[in-house]
């Protein structure tokens, strides 16, 4: 294939291609070259060279993606966490940005079209390539979202796209077999759904698209058919027309919902199920109910069209961010078996849809990201990892290589592109983070409350007091320093900045380091091990965004995080506990010295690559200058 450069930049040294594959362990990739079970990223190392690329503080997703994006520090673009607050109120929200729903007018037409608002700032190196002249395609770009206007190219979003009920991911679990007390237990990014049968029949009520007509939130109700054959264990699903069936362990095909909000407005969305049980009980799993690519509640593509060109050119396909059904596997509903299933074909849609975007020639830059690599560690890895306390050796023969089967395919996806470079083509394989064990959970709000900085309403004795409220309500704030939110984050409860802060500003800098220290020194007596690596201030970050920024992050070291309890806000009576969660993999708030993501590149590079640097070499290697604002170096 002959290298066509873009038509209005000069000194392009090629084209450049990036496939990123979230959070992979670089300790499993050198395992697995030493063993030769990754052949096409070994020749990619031969012909040019492997490194650890050092990620962001901290090393998760929504931040480091944000740093590739923007080239600049989270000081800057302001993400920080999953979670953040806001200081006036101590309310959480999400960290990356929000959904908002559809206005109508009072004849029922949408006067304001659903959106998305992110939080973060600044301009990704496409839309400064794209300005160039550059023609770039930005595929399952992960927390880019709404996508950015490009002249010349294409974008995908990917995670950051919402539901259209607006959340992260709403899953339905459908069964005869709840009791009073299972629909009692609220599931996490879940909903149970009970089914009453009347002979072979039950009819149920999903509930989908925001019912904007109502202030109030309420949900548009559209029903579900289910039909069981008890004996041959099968279930006929019936949704407005569409009918399947379907044996138990298996996936259906697209079904396509209608939701009629107004006589004018119409809300599409698109699910799948699983069959989880057909017999003594029903047990039919769906996924959340995601836009539909040709008429998509909030638009996730540039140009708007390309969501529908997809859908022609391939049928349904997942249109989430957060593309795998995580939730519902750490709960039961849904099985290893029927995750890793889904893990292949998603990882196989992406691997087509890069290559026919590759295949067509017109482009100068390529970025295409896989984030099975991520879901597959974060849920497997206590199959994995013998001294997780969920750990099961009969369950490890079945399931103690998944994340290996996980990088074989993306072995396999890299050699696929690798076959169709051009001779000067920059082709750059990363990940954003790494990965390490979660054995062990660390309260953080309890050990505040322990130490006597944050202080519980109406308990007095800080060696007693504990808050299992969510999102920092019960705590007292007038007797209160610091306390924590998010995965790794503390906040001094500062005068002038939060709501009802007690700590001047004078005061401020001696307490980060009277905390950094004493937590420098936090052993959890079970093990006898430090639990904290390192632990940064504020004054790592620096730019216009800096009203967000934690004045302490954590670095974890080996298999310790937070509980889900501190990311919540909340502080149980134990400082540390077990993780009995099959989430129990992670990296999160891991320190960012044992959290480096891979770089493979197709020719040698500068030393000590990090995230930040990827953009700049980017442009660099295009022929486009770059930008005052970008905090990294080009490697090339
Ligand atoms: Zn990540």
């Amino acid at each position: 294939m002959a290298w066509s450069g873009a038509a209005q930049t000069t000194g392009q040294r090629g084209r450049v291609v990036i496939l990123g594959f979230d959070g992979v362990a670089p300790a499993i990739i050198d395992e697995m070259l030493e063993c030769g079970e990754l052949p096409n990223l070994s020749a990619l190392r031969k012909q040019g060279q492997y490194e650890r690329l050092r990620s962001t503080i901290p090393p998760q997703s929504p931040t480091a993606w944000s740093t590739f994006a923007t080239c600049t520090n989270p000081g800057a673009h302001g993400v920080f966490d999953f979670l953040r607050r806001d200081p006036k109120t101590y309310l959480p929200g999400v960290g990356f940005g929000q959904a908002h729903h559809a206005q109508l007018a009072t004849d029922g037409s949408v006067a304001k079209p659903a959106r998305f608002e992110t939080v973060r700032t600044g301009t990704p190196f496409w839309s400064t390539a794209d300005a160039h002249g550059a023609r770039c395609k930005i595929l399952s770009m992960p927390f880019c979202f709404p996508p950015d206007p490009l002249k010349h190219g294409r974008m995908f979003s990917s995670l950051g796209v919402p539901d259209i009920r607006g959340t992260t991911s709403m899953f339905f679990w459908m069964s005869d077999a709840f009791s009073s007390s299972d629909l009692q237990q609220s599931l996490s990014g879940g909903m149970r759904l009970p089914l009453t049968f009347s002979g072979s029949k039950a009819t149920v009520k999903v509930p989908g698209a925001r019912d904007i007509t109502k202030t109030r939130a309420a949900y548009m109700e559209v029903p579900i058919d289910i039909i069981v054959d008890r004996k041959a264990h099968r279930v006929t699903l019936d949704v407005q027309g569409q009918h399947a069936e379907l044996g138990v362990h298996q996936w259906s095909d697209w079904f396509v919902w209608t939701f009629p909000v107004s006589a004018q407005f119409t809300v599409q969305a698109i699910s799948r199920f699983y069959v989880l049980e057909a017999a003594e009980h029903v047990h039919v799993y769906m996924n959340c109910l995601q836009f539909h690519p040709d008429e998509p509640y909030i638009t996730f593509t540039t140009p708007k069209e390309y969501s529908r060109e997809l859908r022609e050119r391939y049928g349904l396909y997942k249109t989430i961010g957060w593309v795998f059904d995580t939730h519902a596997l750490r709960q039961d509903a849904l099985t290893e078996d029927a995750f890793l299933e889904d893990v292949e074909q998603t990882m196989s849609w992406r691997q087509r849809l890069t290559l026919d975007e590759m295949a067509q020639a017109d482009w100068d830059l390529l970025v295409s990201v896989f984030t099975a690599t991520d879901r597959v560690a974060h849920l497997f890895w206590h199959y994995r990892d013998p001294g997780h306390p969920l750990y099961d050796e009969e369950k490890a023969r079945a399931y103690g290589r998944a994340l290996e089967n996980a990088y074989v395919k993306m072995d396999t996806i890299v050699g696929e592109v690798m076959h169709r470079l051009a001779e000067k083509d920059l082709l750059l394989v990363i990940s954003d983070h790494g990965f390490n064990s979660f054995r062990r959970g660390f309260n953080v709000n309890t050990w505040l409350i322990r130490e006597g900085y944050l202080a519980v309403t109406g308990q007095s004795d800080p060696q007693s007091a504990f808050n299992e409220e969510a999102y920092l309500r019960g705590y007292d704030w007038k007797r209160t320093r610091a306390y924590a939110l998010g995965l790794g984050s503390i906040y001094l409860n500062l005068t002038g900045r939060e709501g009802q802060g007690i700590v001047s500003p004078e005061d401020a800098e001696p307490l980060m380091e009277e905390l950094r220290g004493k937590l420098k020194g936090v052993k959890d007596p079970q093990t006898q091990e430090f639990a904290i690596k390192d632990i940064y201030t504020r004054n790592v970050y620096k730019g216009a965004s800096m009203t967000h920024a934690p004045d302490l992050e954590l670095g974890y070291t080996f298999n310790y995080q937070s509980t889900k309890s501190t990311v919540k806000g909340a502080a149980p009576r134990e400082v540390f506990e077990p993780n009995m969660d099959k989430w129990s993999g992670d990296h999160v708030a891991s320190d960012v010295e044992i959290s480096s993501g891979i770089l493979f590149a197709n020719q040698k590079l500068a030393p000590d690559p990090a995230i930040i640097d990827l953009g700049s070499t980017v442009l660099d290697y295009l022929g486009i200058p770059i930008p005052d604002w970008h905090e990294g170096k080009s490697l090339v």
